[in-house]
This record gives C-alpha cells, structure tokens and sequence, in this order.
C-alpha cells in the first residue's frame, strides 16, 4: 500500500506541482487549501506525512502543527520560504521534524520524505535496544560504555562530543535546532554561544566521519542546526 501524504499549501499552482511530483512517486495525495479544513481532512485522510505551508489563511501552519502534535506522531515538513529562518525554528520548535525552502527541487522534496517516512516506519538500522547498542554499520554507539566505535575501534569521544552524538542519533531525521543543542546538551537556558555547538560538530566530525568536510552523519542546515541522518557512508 503506497503512503499517504496530505499536502498544505494555499497556492494552488505549488500544490499541483507537489501533488504531481508526489504521485509520480507513488504517493496517494490529498490537498487542502485552507488552514481552517486543515484538521478535518488530517481525521479523515488519515496521511503518513504532512506537508506544512506556515503562511495559510484561516489557520497558520504553526498553530496547525501544533494541534497535529496533540495526538498524532506522524511527519511533519514544513514549506517554508527561503528567508523565513525565524519561522522555521519555531516549527521545529512545535514539533515539526523537517522542512523544505520554496522553491523547492523536487529531488530534495523526495528525499526528505523518503527519510521522514522511513525514520516513521522505525528505519533501516539495526538497532539492540536491550544491549544498548546503535548500530549504523561503520559506527556504532555503545550506552553501555559510554563509548563510540568506527571500525570496531574507540573513536575517543570526549564526554560532550558523546553526549551530542547521541542526542542527535535518538533524534535521527530530525532537524535540531542549535539553541535546542545548547540547553539540552550544554544545559545553557539562556546564555552560551551557538558557535560552541558548531565548534564540537566540527570535532565529532572529525573522528566518526569518513570526509568530515562532507558529512554523511550529520548533516548541516544551515543557519538553523543539524540532522543526523543514520547513514555512516564508507
Ligand atoms: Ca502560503
């Protein structure tokens, strides 16, 4: 059975190019126009993702996905458009895992749903979750140890580096905020520098990735945070 995406956009032309894209893809899809109809067609459609546009009449998408994420754990992607960085960290921030800038490549909206939908379906790692161990292949953290291997070798993580790797990996998919990284990793509420997260990312890369001028773990969005994405590479 093929996965159901509701679409969100008020722009009926963007819509179209979505759905088409979409069901090319063997997506079932339903589009809703307005924010208000947003929640009844969710009930209804029962879809496996949500593709969120912020800007909607009737509704805006924030306060919708806030509302889906009262009794719902399905992916959301927001749509954003390319300079709204403020809006886009609060989406994260009511619980939306991912999010594309308009315009968009279809390439690029595929592959994140793809990615949300398999993180949904509970993914294509192994993972032991009684021995504590996540496995990527390559990489492999250990929370019984305290430890990260690569290779089967202890990469010699300091106990932050750690701590971020795994907060990242049982968040795996999912965009983080760099503010979110600072109080909850670094316990800073409302003082720290960002650049510190940015800092220790650039180190972590340096001992779990193959290039890590060209990460395949964690993955930078810019201007917002980081995603790990599962994928060890090599
Ligand atoms: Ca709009």
């Amino acid at each position: 059975m093929s996965s159901k995406i509701l679409v969100v956009e008020d722009e009926k032309a963007i819509a179209d190019i979505l759905e088409y894209n979409l069901r090319n893809a063997g997506y079932e899809t339903e589009a809703v126009y307005d924010g208000g109809e947003v929640m009844g067609s969710f009930r209804v459609f029962a879809p496996d993702l949500v593709l969120l546009d912020i800007m909607l009449p009737g509704r805006n998408g924030l306060d919708l996905c806030e509302d889906i994420r009262k009794d719902s754990n399905v992916p959301v992607l927001m749509l954003t458009s390319r300079d709204s960085e403020e809006d886009i960290v609060r989406g994260l921030d009511v619980g939306a895992d991912d999010y594309v800038t308009k315009p968009f490549s279809p390439k690029e909206l595929l592959a994140r749903v793809r990615a949300q939908l398999r993180r949904a379906s509970g993914g294509g790692v192994v993972r032991d979750v009684e021995e504590g161990i996540m496995d990527y292949g390559r990489l492999c953290i250990d929370t019984n140890r305290y430890q990260v291997r690569v290779n089967g070798e202890d990469a010699g993580l300091t106990r932050r580096e750690y701590q971020l790797l795994l907060y990242l990996a049982e968040r795996e998919g999912r965009v983080v905020t760099r503010k979110q990284l600072l109080a909850d990793v670094w316990g800073y509420s409302y003082f720290g520098d960002v650049r510190t997260v940015d800092v220790t990312v650039r180190r972590l890369r340096e001992k779990i990735e193959v290039d890590p001028s060209d990460p395949d773990l964690i993955i930078t969005r810019r201007g917002v945070g980081y995603l790990f994405t599962g994928d060890s590479g090599g």
